[in-house]
């Protein structure tokens, strides 16, 4: 018989990721993903491999640069310009669509 049953879909695995900053763990969408070019923290957009850090995306208590002292060092303060700029970009630019 070839009758086989479709199967029920099942869950996606959704990777998840931890903030560096609050330490939840949320999955990859939800975050902005950091890496280290040259030296200079900035936003990673596109999707490869290697060492990164990731901010929760819509939470603006994780974008002081205070709290993003502990991963980022000296340069915290340029991440939270850079999230908080990001933020506002995304604002602008379209309504809350994913
Ligand atoms: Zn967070």
């Amino acid at each position: 018989m070839c009758a086989t049953p479709a199967g029920q879909p099942r869950e996606h695995h959704v990777p998840e990721r931890t903030c560096v900053v609050c330490r939840a763990r949320r999955p990859q969408s939800e975050f902005v993903r950091l890496t280290r070019v040259e030296g200079h923290w900035q936003e990673q957009t596109v999707n490869r491999t290697g060492r990164g850090a990731y901010v929760c995306s819509d939470s603006p208590n994780c974008w002081q640069d205070k709290r993003l002292r502990r991963a980022f060092g000296p340069q915290a303060p340029d991440v939270a310009a850079l999230l908080v700029r990001r933020f506002q970009t995304t604002q602008t630019n379209q309504p809350m669509t994913d």
